[in-house]
């Protein structure tokens, strides 16, 4: 028989090395928690153990390794990636876990792992889980020394690409130690990659009929890479790649410059659409979070880019119970919410993240008063969301379409440039672009006919 690789895919009790016969592939399952990131990682993690003759399984009962891309950014995340390692573990399959709780917790993980691998030594992982495998033995690996920088790897994806729509990242890590995040710690410094990489990654996705890409990065405002700048990035993209649309996240307010808004403002495909984490609308609690920007320059910011374009869509991520957070400071939250006008925010309760500045700080409201604290928060944005939805009513918006409404499979959803989600009263398929009219607002989300297929 012909030895095809050296991936030992059989009868692992008794595998020393790791040749494997044809037609005995390992099989693997990847299940990801966590961000986009974590899922664009999936992907490279995924293109690396098939470049290695691996082959992917379609549920994790059918896989020989199950790999769990953890996240921990809070401690929900975190305990529900420990625990699906766990319940796969026990039931005798090989487990690896790897991102960011991976990179953090370290040996922490063993009880539910056979290898843990931290966010900055994924290159090494198709090497590793063959020794694994063959050895039987546990692992931990998660220091960078000597390793392939991994914003010099490009994804090729022709073996899992589908749909319309991609993320490309463009940078890794963060600088600024935000005092509540675990990021820098588990992601390390901020990376950015060449744009010239970027440009030939979406070219290459283009190729395959992707229209929308997202570009990702942890703070893609401060990409810098030999004299190119995020701006300049964007203007690059705009003008060598025919995209549809061409949208980025995560923004950092205080990174956030004019000539980056500008350059938005005048491009063709990059769209209106501005995620900016305010966290908190005191200025002395942003002085705690280690934010970088006061309450009126988060304002400021939020009136430039309306000057420029009333309709931008502005969406926001919003935190309650900060250790020190007074009545006081939450209505400066509440302020924030009310001038600015979002469009769309996810909204959270602080919790303790080991490791951070603020881990050490103590915490002055139960759990019961953050419990209200949110649901004031939320009331207030739902009140606001909804004043900026009916603005939508009566007009025509460009909707690229995503596939069936959740609710009714007959309708369909899309998203318009501002990334609102619209449902549209007829069946289309995932993919088609048409122009729509918002016939009503049903609770937060507009109702619409089509008006005219635009392809
Ligand atoms: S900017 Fe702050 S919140 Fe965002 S990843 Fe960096 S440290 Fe975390």
């Amino acid at each position: 028989m012909q030895v095809l690789a050296t991936v030992c895919a059989f009868s692992l009790d008794y595998c020393t090395d790791f040749q494997y016969i044809e037609g005995l592939t390992m099989k693997f399952f990847i299940r990801t928690f966590g961000c986009q990131m974590n899922v664009y990682d999936s992907e490279l993690i995924s293109e690396l153990l098939l470049k290695e003759g691996l082959k992917e399984a379609p549920s994790p009962g059918e896989a020989d390794v199950i790999l769990v891309n953890t996240c921990t950014v809070r401690q929900k995340a975190e305990e529900r990636g420990h625990e699906y390692a766990r319940f796969w573990k026990k039931r005798g399959k090989k487990v690896v876990m790897l991102g960011c709780l991976a990179q953090q917790e370290k040996e922490r993980l063993m009880d539910a792992a056979d290898l843990v691998i931290g966010t900055r030594s994924y290159t090494l992982l198709p090497k590793t889980i063959r020794e694994l495998l063959g050895k039987r033995r546990k692992a931990v690996l998660t220091e960078d020394s000597g390793l392939i920088d991994l914003t010099e790897i490009s994804l090729s994806r022709s073996p899992r690409l589908s749909g319309f729509s991609e993320f490309v990242t463009i940078m890794r890590g963060c600088d600024n130690f935000c005092s509540y995040c675990i990021v820098p710690y588990v992601r390390g410094r901020e990376t950015s990659r060449p744009p010239e990489m970027i440009i030939s990654e979406i070219k290459n996705l283009e190729s395959r009929g992707i229209i929308e890409v997202t570009l990702l990065g942890q703070n893609v405002n401060s990409y810098f890479y030999k004299g190119t700048d995020f701006a300049e990035l964007l203007d690059m993209i705009d003008r060598n790649t025919s995209l549809y649309r061409l949208r980025f996240t995560t923004s950092h307010p205080r990174d956030m410059s004019y000539k980056t808004v500008k350059t938005i403002m005048n491009s063709r495909r990059i769209t209106h659409w501005f995620h900016l984490p305010l966290q908190a609308g005191s200025t002395r609690v942003l002085r705690l979070m280690r934010r970088g920007y006061t309450k009126e320059e988060y304002l400021d910011l939020v009136e430039t880019i309306r000057k420029l374009d009333p309709e931008a869509s502005i969406t926001t991520d919003i935190m309650v119970g900060f250790p020190g957070e007074e009545e006081v400071d939450f209505l400066e939250t509440l302020d924030v919410v009310e001038k600015a006008g979002f469009d769309h925010a996810y909204t959270f309760v602080f919790t303790k993240r080991p490791h951070t500045a603020a881990f050490y700080l103590k915490e002055t409201l139960s759990p019961g008063e953050k419990g209200k604290r949110l649901r004031r928060l939320i009331d207030c944005l739902n009140k606001t969301i909804w004043h900026r939805r009916q603005r939508m009513l009566g007009r025509v918006y460009e909707l690229l379409i995503e596939g069936p409404s959740r609710k009714n499979k007959r309708l369909s959803k899309g998203r318009t440039d501002g990334n609102i989600t619209v449902v549209v009263t007829r069946e289309l398929k995932p993919g088609m672009r048409v122009l729509a009219k918002v016939r009503e607002i049903k609770g937060l989300t507009p109702i619409a006919d089509v008006v005219e297929m635009l392809e």
